[in-house]
Order: structure tokens, then sequence, then C-alpha cells
């Protein structure tokens, strides 16, 4: 007998009959001879509901206010659930979030889950109960006990922090698509359902748009190695396992904010190629890619800025071994991109060899955008200059002299409390996210933890499954990771640029502590390659992604810090869309950006930054364009099937 939480999204339960066709799956899971926890979303688009009646009488409504309204949404459809499930003769409780006992941070609309008590829900499933608990939503454990919301989507934390705490055997999410795919259906028909998909994968699609998941689930499902699927509500497919290196045992206290660094890792390998000034129009990154990867030149980090509205910067790292040939491929570029200009403005081929990439790895790192900021803080204070910057949900690295690593290394080291083992080194720090964690071959992993035959689970305990899952024992199967597992969209962000920020060490540190205090997260930082001086001092542009709801916020703080510590103006554009590849696989894989680059310019697309880290690559280009951009991107790594997806509404 399996213990098994089962989350239901908003579509699953938005009518009677969808209720009543959730209560007979739940009745046939526990006829199969299993214990099972029920997390509800709000029915239909009840949320999307409230939040509109809220904006109507406010522009910008309450917090507080906010929390006791949403979570209304999930408290209707646990009730009805529990109704549906007592009419088809199966014993039910319903259970708000406040009921069991989760407990979040004092944070009204987007807290995060410190603890849930497991004693009531124990006690009920003991009495052969199915328990119904509100997604969503918990409370903050003063005397006062107020009602907090996770945040948009955040059912399915709710449902995979139930499973850790409770020590499920494993956590099912229901929804409206049949499982994880290469994308969106609603963008692609044709897009594939995932078998499987490694949590760090799935971590960086939800960050970059792929709603299917909340991230902060699968960062709780990482660390403590919950096994988890997605699946259909509507059928009886397989859905796809989302699969987890074995966790470092944690606590189940401090659940959501307990450390997210797991290890910090370096790179001595590196050299670092810049062109500045090439033009900016479509198809001058796919030239210079394409032709660095016809050489067979991995390349790590890409990054691309626009400078001064009409010229880029590009640069890229390398291993060292290969500046050579890279550096010839760029020289050999920019006189054809040259080309293009006006006399007076000449593209030109810097490199430096010297430079090391220190990165700090765990979970859930944009989402918690103290985590960076703390990395930025720790290097300046060691007196530490970042040259370039990559962030992801389970990486920030940060490209600085060869000459500091060390240093920044054991800053980072005792900032983070991570303890050196004796192993560690550069050549094992070099390898990606994914294979560092997984004892395995590079770009290969372990089988599933588990094949899973509709309501039996064939697996006994979440220990077990995730043993198999992870050891690198000669029985295990090795399946190669595609270099593209899937493809997102994220319209919601917007893009700003602070001008003439001194080049010194403590300059990414201010700006992103300065936003973290606010709890506003940053992606796709890039700092342009150029130098200006400026008033005796070298400055340069420093621009980033943040979502879109934050904007005015961010404005307001980069505004007054820009006139008290003598930056230039904050500009703003939110007419952009963020179109992103994810893969595993892609790491020591010469040419997947060349071919994403190339599939935007064979469409006249302009990219206006680049982005990267070890497993994804980011390009933001403008909004109108965002869609086409993600269907050509989908089609040119081959990620489309034959059957097309319907999802129903
Ligand atoms: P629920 O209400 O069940 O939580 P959501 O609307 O939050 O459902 O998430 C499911 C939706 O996520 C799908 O209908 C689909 O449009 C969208 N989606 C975006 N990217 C993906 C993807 N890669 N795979 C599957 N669905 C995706
Ligand atoms: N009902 C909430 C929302 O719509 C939570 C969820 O569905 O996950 O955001
Ligand atoms: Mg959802």
């Amino acid at each position: 007998m399996a213990l098994i939480v089962q989350k239901y999204g908003g579509s699953s339960v938005g009518s009677v009959e969808r209720i009543q066709s959730v209560a007979r799956r739940v009745y046939k899971t526990v006829q199969a001879g299993n214990s099972v926890v029920v997390v509800v979303s709000a029915m239909g688009k009840t949320t999307d509901g409230l939040v509109k009646l809220a904006h109507d009488i406010s522009l910008s409504p309450n917090r507080r206010e906010m929390d006791m309204l949403l979570s209304t949404g999930e408290q209707v459809s646990i009730a009805l659930v529990s109704m549906a499930l007592q009419e088809v003769g199966q014993p039910a409780i319903s259970l708000t979030g406040a009921q069991v006992g989760i407990t979040t941070e004092a944070e009204h609309t987007r807290a995060r889950i410190l603890h849930i008590a497991t004693a009531r829900i124990e006690r009920h499933l003991n009495q052969g109960k199915v328990v119904v608990v509100a997604g969503f939503q918990g409370m903050v454990s003063t005397e006062d006990w107020e009602i907090t919301t996770l945040g948009r989507g955040g059912s399915d934390t709710s449902a995979v922090a139930l499973a850790a705490a409770l020590r499920a055997d494993f956590c099912e999410i229901y929804t409206d698509v049949p499982g994880i795919l290469t994308t969106d259906p609603r963008l692609v028909a044709e897009a594939q359902l995932l078998d499987e998909i490694t949590s760090n994968e799935m971590l960086e699609l939800a960050s970059l748009g792929a709603k299917v998941l909340h991230p902060r689930a699968v960062e709780i499902a990482r660390n403590y190695g919950v096994p988890l699927v997605v699946r259909s509500s509507w059928t009886e497919e397989k859905g796809t396992w989302v699969i987890s290196p074995q966790p470092i045992p944690r606590a189940l206290i401090n659940l959501e904010i307990a450390r997210a660094v797991d290890h910090v890792e370096f790179d001595t390998n590196q050299a670092k190629v810049s062109l500045l000034r090439v033009p900016d129009k479509p198809g001058v990154a796919a030239k210079l890619f394409g032709e660095i990867a016809r050489q067979n030149i991995d390349v790590d980090l890409i990054i691309q800025s626009i400078h001064d509205g009409n010229t880029n910067d590009i640069a890229f790292t390398v291993i060292s071994s290969t500046l050579n040939r890279a550096e010839a491929v760029a020289s050999a570029i920019a006189p054809v991109l040259r080309s293009d200009r006006e006399a007076h403005e000449q593209a030109e081929v810097i490199v430096k060899q010297e430079i090391a990439k220190v990165s700090i790895a765990g979970a859930g790192m944009i989402g918690r955008p103290g985590v960076a900021a703390k990395m930025f803080a720790t290097l300046a204070e060691v007196g530490v200059n970042i040259q370039m910057i990559s962030t992801s949900e389970v990486k920030v690295s940060c490209v600085i002299d060869n000459a500091d690593c060390d240093r920044a290394v054991a800053a980072l080291r005792h900032a983070f409390e991570i303890e050196q083992s004796g192993s560690e080194g550069a050549a094992i720090c070099s390898l990606s996210s994914l294979n560092a964690e997984l004892p395995l071959t590079p770009n290969t992993y372990a089988d599933p933890p588990t094949h899973y035959n509709g309501f039996v689970p064939q697996f006994g305990s979440n220990a077990d499954a995730q043993t198999k899952g992870t050891q690198a024992s000669s029985s295990v199967n090795l399946l190669p990771i595609p270099p593209v597992r899937g493809v997102a969209l994220d319209m919601n962000q917007v893009r700003l640029a602070i001008r003439q920020v001194p080049d010194r060490a403590g300059m990414a540190a201010k700006i992103f502590g300065l936003l973290a205090h606010h709890n506003i997260s940053v992606d796709t930082i890039i700092q342009s390659q150029r130098c200006r001086i400026i008033d005796g001092i070298p400055r340069r542009d420093i621009a980033f992604t943040i979502a879109r709801m934050d904007t005015q916020a961010a404005m307001e703080i980069l505004n007054v810090a820009a006139t008290e510590l003598g930056w230039g103006e904050v500009v703003l554009d939110d007419a952009i869309a963020k179109v992103s590849i994810v893969g595993g696989g892609m790491v020591r894989q010469p040419g997947v950006a060349a071919k994403m680059f190339e599939a935007l310019a064979q469409h006249q697309i302009n990219i206006q930054m680049i982005a990267t880290s070890e497993i994804k690559i980011s390009c933001v280009v403008a909004q109108e364009q965002g869609v086409k951009a993600l269907q050509l991107i989908h089609a040119a790594f081959g990620l489309a099937g034959s059957e097309k997806i319907q999802v129903s509404v």
C-alpha cells in the first residue's frame, strides 16, 4: 500500500461533472489499496475572477486582504470534492491550509512554506478517510494566525510539500494536458509528450515560463527527492516523471527557505572572447556561432547585449585550449560584420586568457533573489570584480580573473556554509550541474525511478525509488539526455538597463542586493563588454530582465539609487519576450546555440539579448515576435510530434 498525494488543478475541478470524475479517480486509487491525500486548486478561473474583482476596487490592493480573498477559491473546491467523494461512498474530510497546519512566512501573496504538521492528516488517513487539502494557502504561526497564499500556481507547491512532509511514496499532479510537453501545446499543437525530465531541466523550464509546474514545487521535489509525475485528469496515460538526484538529507523545518546552495564550483580552464560593436540586426549571432560550431568549438557562456541602440557586444567563454581557434573565427568574422557598418565604428575582438568561472549550485536561485545577491556581495567583500554573470534557477555563475579564483571560492564556501570535500577540484567542478549531481558519465542519467502503471504503483518506498533512480550501478540503464528537452516562452518580463555603472567590485552586489531586498527576482543579467571613461571612471551598462509585475517597484528603487550613486539613467523596455531552450545534454555539444540563433535569423527575427547557463539558452526578442520565435525554435530542434495535443478548456 502506498501513500499518494494527488493534486488536481483548476480546470480538473472546473465543473460539477469534473469534480465527480476526480472523485471517481480518487476512489479507484483508494480501492487499489492506497492512502490518498488530495490537494485541489480553485475551480476553473475562479482565482483570476477574484483578482479582477480586487483590481476593480483598488489599483494596488492590500496584500493581506488579497490573501483573504484569494484563499476562498480553494475552500469552495475542497468542500465540493469531499462531498463528491462521500457521494461515491468514500469517507473524506476537507481541510484548509490552516487546519492542516501549513505554516508559512509572513509574506502575503508569495509566502514560502516553513513547516507542515502531519498529525491531523495522518489521524484521518488512519481512519480510512481521504484528506482533501486546500492548495495555495497557509497561515503564519503567530498569535494572529494570518492567512497567506503561496503565489499564483502555488497549489503544485502545496502538493509536493505535503508529499515531502508526509514522506509520501509519490506525488501526482493532474492537469489539463497529458504531462510535460516539449513546449506549451496552446502555442504549438504538435508539442510532444516527454516520458521524463530531470528536476534541473524542469526547474529551468518552469522558471522560464512553462506554467505546467510551479517552479517551487520542482524545487521541493528535487531537494527532498519526492518522486513526481504530471498526468492528465482525463486519460489513463502514464504522464511525465520528474527525475531527481539523490537528495542531500535535510530537515522538514524551514522547508522552502533552508539552504539554497548545495555546491560551490569553479573552473579555471576558461577563456573569454568578446566582439564589440557588431551590428544590431538579425543573423549576426547565427553567423558567428554557426562558424564556431563548424569548427567544433564548445561554447560555455554566451551573452549579448544591445549597447547604444544600433550595435551589440557579444561575449562568450570557451575552454582555454580552444581559445586560439575561437579567436581566429571571431577575427575572421569581424571584418565581414564591419563592412555593414559606418566607417567610424569598428567591430573589435578582445580575448582574455586568464579567467575563471565560479558558481553556486542548488535549486530555486532566481526565485530567491537574495541568494545571487549574497554571492555578489560576498565577492565584493573580498574585492573580486565580476566580468560576466550567468543566472539560472539551478546555478549562478560569475566570470572573474583567474588570480581571484581561490579567494572567491573560499569566500563563497564560507558564506554559504559549504564544506570542502577532499575530492573537489577543477576537473569535477567544471562538469554540468546535472552531471555533477548524478555520478554518471556525462550526458547520461539513470532510468526514471519507476514505471508506473495506472493506479498500481510498482515501487515500494520513496527511499527505494530514489536509490534506484540515482545510483550509478551497473544494473541501471543509461539514457542519453537530449540537447534540448523543451522550449519555453515568457511574455511577462520587462528589460531594465542601467547606464554607466562604475566598473568596480561591488556594483552587481549593490544593484541586485537592492532588488533582492524588495524580493524582486532578476534573470538574464548582462554587463556590456565595452567600458567608457566618464568623469575619470570606467563605466559599463548593466541590463537584466525582471517580472512585469515588479516593474514599478524596481524603477523606483533603481532611480533613487542611480541619483545617490551617480549611475546613469535607468531605461525600461516593456515590449519584450524571452524565448528559451532547456536541455541537460547541451553541455559539451557544439552547435546548439548556433541552431537556435539560425532559426531566428532565417526569419529575420532580431535577437536583443542572449544569456546562457549550462543547460539553457535564452534570447530576448521583440514581444510581437515571441510566439513565432518559439514555434521556429521548436521546429528547428525537431521537437514536434505527429500527434496534436488537445487542451480542454
Ligand atoms: P492547472 O490548473 O492544472 O494547475 P495550469 O494551467 O497551471 O494547470 O498548467 C497547465 C498548462 O500549462 C497547460 O494547459 C499548458 O497550456 C501550459 N504549459 C506551458 N508549457 C507547458 C509544457 N512544456 N508542457 C505542458 N504544459 C505546458
Ligand atoms: N488557484 C491558484 C491560482 O490560480 C493556485 C493554483 O491554481 O495553483 O493561481
Ligand atoms: Mg497550475
